[in-house]
């Protein structure tokens, strides 16, 4: 059959052109790429084969080769993993099935052409294709367990296209043929790719070998051999005692497991004993990687069962909420044969998540208390996730609530402080944590609902998480302490006025009440010291911050009406009341009384309906002031 000639997505030439016409500075980690897709090829084909062991061909000398080849010019690396047939070739390498691949393209914009790229292609899953950063042609002979005619040859200089043909394959498994740039050839040197191997794939459990020739023998006798070395040392490091492995060997299984370019902020690695045996080793990355905010919310570890690995990603030893955790769990009790279904509802992957959870909340909690910059670092990445926990993991509740950061009305602008901070400041006489959700602190800062725990010198906690609408009234306590909205009408510190205002101010109360259809109820608080007027929400009505929400989201956030609340001590309440006794009918209340409203919309963060009608309203104050 002869060749065929296939288009690349057009995705993937947009990435493909970024790959081959940009210059990296650590473009040798093809080698793990590659190297990584090898091993997880063999991973697969040896999990099938507990279901078909047909699929082993009677080849279970797992390894991966590589064959520098100096004449040529090429390096091979060659699998005796599961293969690929024609149609998963064109589905593997002629399209980028990631959902990432597009916040990929513009994060390496971002990065700029000489920028981060390589370490943005780790992170976004695009392995195979950083081939083409050491490569100007690579060919991939492929042949799937199980199909011994069905072998395939992909060739493609990276440029648009690829050619496909039927080929033959004795062996089962891959072989990616890289014919190196000139500027690449180091590639092809021993002693290079050893010490690659180590750097990035050493921990791994399948042999990475390479031909060499050896001088064997004495005098006479002396000869060259051809031995096969094994480059890694294949010590799966979650095995091995904590005061076995040195930082740096924690820090590049983490990098290859993570896909990231930094060091993690914190490695967990303990061993459970008791009941269930398991081992577990993961990291707390430092910083949100690039592609998080854009893939798919799944969590999970990578799952072994005696060191043959199982499931790359385990959902159910890791709660989503702490998905940005990476690491491996080796059980010992789990059989080697576990089904997918089994695991689901399996009461060993319950104590392993329990467990899990635990180490991790508490170094957390460890790093907070004892790194805080670090600590900040990363919560400005994870917090939000973290927060969802407030929701999820109920009987974890107190130590999340425990984890998290927030700024308030005392702190200064970008420092944080906590619950626990919170109620170890709070008045003698104050029962409830106060908070205030909006878009930005600085904003919160100046809001009205403010005033009256400054006048009483409370603090309130300044929330700008999206998620905080959710997750803090459904965390509902902190401690003993009731969490309470402060721009709620029931809010703490905010009670009844005297009734001899209640009395004077009525009529005008009635009035704008008529005159303002948006709103519930007018009436008078002491809330406000500073400001005329502010909005409340009623006890179970939606938060301005909810609607504003709501409405960005698209949803009709016009339901319930919230309570207009006016300040009797303020001088613009006064001459209103004043100008409504004197005239109850007097045409230019309609305008006063919009103006009330709308200062009170504008105070809380959100915007008036009508801005230009808004503006006339203040021109035409202006007029009559400047020619009074
Ligand atoms: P990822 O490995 O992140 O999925 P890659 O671009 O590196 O992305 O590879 C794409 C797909 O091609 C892999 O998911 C796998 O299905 C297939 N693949 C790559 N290399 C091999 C290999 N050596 N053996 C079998 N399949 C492979």
């Amino acid at each position: 059959m002869s060749a065929e000639t296939l288009e690349f997505k057009a995705e993937l030439k947009q990435l493909l052109h970024l790959i081959t016409h940009s210059l990296y500075s650590d473009r040798e980690i093809f080698l793990r790429e590659l190297i990584s897709n090898a091993s997880d090829a063999i991973n697969k084909v040896r999990f099938d084969a507990l279901a078909n062991a047909d699929k082993l061909e009677g080849n279970t000398d797992w390894k991966i080769k590589l064959t520098p080849n100096v004449t040529a010019g090429t390096l091979t690396l060659s699998d005796n993993g599961i293969g690929m047939s024609r149609q998963e070739v064109i589905d593997n390498l002629g399209t980028v099935a990631q959902s990432g691949t597009k916040a990929f393209l513009e994060a390496a914009k971002r990065a700029g052409k000489t920028g981060d790229a390589p370490g943005l292609i780790g992170q976004f899953g695009v392995g195979f294709y950083s081939a083409f950063m050491v490569a100007d042609k690579v060919d991939v002979l492929t042949r799937a367990a199980g199909a011994p005619s069905d072998a395939t040859k992909w060739e493609s200089d990276g440029q648009g296209s690829y050619t496909l043909e039927a080929t033959e394959k004795p062996t089962r498994g891959t072989d990616v043929i890289l014919h190196l740039k000139d500027d690449a050839k180091d590639f092809l040197e021993p002693w290079r790719l050893r010490s690659l191997v180590r750097k990035f794939s050493d921990f791994l459990e399948h042999p990475v070998v390479m031909d060499v020739e050896k001088e064997v023998g004495e005098g006479e006798e002396k000869k060259k051999e051809v031995t096969e070395e094994t480059l890694n040392s294949r010590k799966a490091i979650w095995l091995r005692g904590k005061s076995e492995v040195k930082p740096e060997e924690y820090e590049e299984f983490y990098k290859s497991l993570a896909h990231d370019t930094d060091a993690p902020a914190d490695v967990i690695h303990y061993t459970a004993e008791g009941k269930t045996e398991f081992k577990v080793l993961c990291f707390v990355p430092a910083h949100k990687p690039f592609g998080f905010d854009y893939e798919e919310p799944v969590a999970g570890l990578r799952l072994y069962v005696q060191r043959v690995l199982i499931m790359d990603r385990c959902e159910q030893v890791l709660p989503q909420y702490l998905r940005f955790v990476k690491g491996v769990v080796d059980s010992a009790d789990l059989p080697l044969n576990v089904s997918r279904e089994l695991l689901q509802q399996n009461p060993i992957l319950d104590t392993i998540q329990k467990s899990v959870v635990k180490n991790i909340l508490d170094s957390l909690a460890g790093m907070k208390n004892l790194e805080y910059e670090k600590y900040l670092e990363f919560y400005r990445g994870f917090g939000t996730v973290l927060k969802e926990g407030l929701t999820r993991d109920w009987s974890n509740r107190e130590k999340i609530a425990d984890l998290l950061l927030f700024e308030s009305a005392n702190t200064e602008a970008g420092k944080f402080t906590t619950f626990a901070e919170y109620v170890e400041k709070m008045l003698t006489d104050q029962t409830e944590i106060a908070y205030l959700i909006g878009e930005s602190a600085e904003q919160l800062r100046h809001s009205p609902y403010l005033e009256a725990f400054r006048a009483k010198g409370q603090d309130v906690l300044l929330l700008t998480d999206p998620i905080d609408e959710f997750a803090i009234p459904q965390l509902g306590k902190y401690k003993d302490k009731q969490l309470s909205a402060a721009d709620r009408g029931e809010a703490a510190g905010v009670g009844e006025v005297p009734a001899g205002d209640k009395e004077r101010f009525a009529g005008l109360l009635n009035s704008l009440k008529e005159k303002l259809p948006d709103v519930a109820a007018v009436r008078l608080t002491n809330r406000l010291t500073e400001s005329a007027a502010c909005l409340v929400a009623d006890s179970h009505g939606m938060s301005a911050h909810m609607e504003r929400l709501m409405e960005r989201m698209g949803r009709d956030a016009s339901a319930p009406k919230r309570v207009l609340e006016l300040n009797p001590n303020h001088a613009t309440v006064e001459a209103l009341r004043a100008l409504h006794e004197k005239n109850a009918t007097d045409p230019r209340l309609d305008g006063y009384a919009r103006l009330l409203y709308e200062q009170a919309v504008i105070a809380e963060g959100s915007k008036v309906s009508d801005p230009v009608a808004f503006a006339k309203r203040v021109n035409d104050l202006i007029v009559r002031d400047a020619q009074a």
